[in-house]
């Protein structure tokens, strides 16, 4: 039987661009692929023809061959040059899946070494800490390139090594999966594409061994919990021609029990003796830097007020500047009086009945309530 014309296969004229045979294609080989149609052999060899086909006429050359020497070109010991025509069937189709979905699986078309993989240290520091930045030591269950052969895999150290059989040099593989083919890294070679020819008897060829490893990091100040520190080339080794991953360090901030961080400001609750909000005075209060600031407090303060300290608050990350710190007065009503506070206040408060002015506040709310009630009976 005398073979079709491959652009009557796939139903296009000798003049059609790429992307006319492409969408051709596309269209043919779907409703020709024999998972729609089990059982039918027509239909299986119609797909084989489009394959070969469109192998043919997508690559250029090939192409070019074909329309000057039609079959024959590419016939056993036929035509000139001996096209190589291994990648047949499947691969066809697998090349248009890639750029049909190649985007959407987010796998791009990767070749060589692998990088190592990423790697994740926690770390949990104090509120101070945060503030001034911070050192730490940390070990990492980690791999590292093997000492024996020098990272590169082989015994002896060199770099012998020959093309990977099982995806012959590609590092990666084609399945069928139901409809689609898919591509996933070859298992042989980890997506190098080579395999040692000579694996080191320490690392059996992989490059690199497990190890712990100590690390100095640097916290810088102002860093907010839940912030990590990626570490750029710290992850683990890769394995032969591979970069290593990162390091991340997730930092965690322990709670203070006085001061509350909202971003570079700092809250601290202060409390007042009750003398000391209606007299006034001084209260020290301390910082997230270690230091006591004297706080002037104004007779007649209230419990809620707020004062505000400029730049006493948290570093902010990568900047010099400071934000600042509010401190929440609170006052104290005294508890477990001596008989002698209980004399003072019942005389202070007996004095208090003859000053009218004395707590505007409830006066105010007296007044009201003075209101209420007469506004009922008019
Ligand atoms: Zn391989
Ligand atoms: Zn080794």
């Amino acid at each position: 039987m005398a073979k079709a014309d491959f652009y009557s296969v796939l139903g296009v004229s000798k003049a059609a661009s790429a992307d006319e045979l492409k969408r051709a294609y596309r269209k043919l080989a779907m409703q020709y692929h024999p998972d729609r149609n089990p059982g039918d052999k027509a239909a299986e060899a119609k797909f084989k023809e489009l394959n070969e086909a469109y192998d043919v006429l997508k690559d250029d050359q090939k192409r070019a061959a074909y329309d000057r020497f039609g079959h024959a070109a590419f016939e056993q010991g036929g035509g000139p040059g001996g096209f190589d025509m291994g990648g047949m069937g499947g691969a066809g189709l697998g090349d248009i899946f890639d750029q049909m979905f190649g985007d959407f699986m987010g796998r791009g078309r990767q070749r060589g070494p692998r990088s190592g993989a990423d790697i994740r240290a926690d770390v949990e520091i104090d509120l101070q800490e945060a503030f001034a930045g911070a050192k730490r030591t940390i070990r990492v269950q980690t791999r590292v390139a093997c000492e024996a052969c020098n990272g590169t895999g082989s015994e002896n150290k060199e770099r012998g090594s020959d093309v990977c059989s099982t995806c012959g040099g590609h590092g990666r593989i084609r399945a069928q999966q139901g409809f689609f083919l898919v591509e996933r890294t070859c298992a042989t070679c980890g997506g190098s594409g080579r395999v040692i020819r000579n694996p080191c008897r320490i690392c059996r060829g992989a490059g690199t061994v497990g190890r712990e490893r100590s690390l100095q990091i640097s916290i810088p100040a102002g860093l907010e919990d839940g912030m990590r520190i990626r570490l750029a080339g710290e992850g683990e080794a890769g394995g032969p021609g591979a970069v290593p991953g990162d390091l991340y360090v997730h930092v965690g901030i322990r709670p203070h029990p006085l001061f509350q961080r909202d971003g570079a400001h700092i809250h601290c609750r202060v409390p007042l003796r009750m003398t000391q909000a209606a007299l006034g005075g001084e209260v020290d209060v301390p910082t997230i830097d270690g230091s006591v600031v004297k706080v002037k407090v104004a007779p007649g303060v209230q419990t809620g007020d707020q004062q505000r300290l400029r730049a006493k608050g948290f570093s902010v990350l990568n900047s010099a500047a400071r934000g600042d710190m509010f401190i929440h007065l609170q006052v104290e009503t005294p508890q477990h009086l001596t008989r002698r506070q209980r004399e003072l206040l019942e005389q202070f408060d007996a004095e208090g009945a003859k000053n009218t002015k004395h707590n505007p506040q409830s006066e105010g709310f007296f007044a009201k309530v003075r209101e209420f009630f007469e506004g009922e009976k008019g």
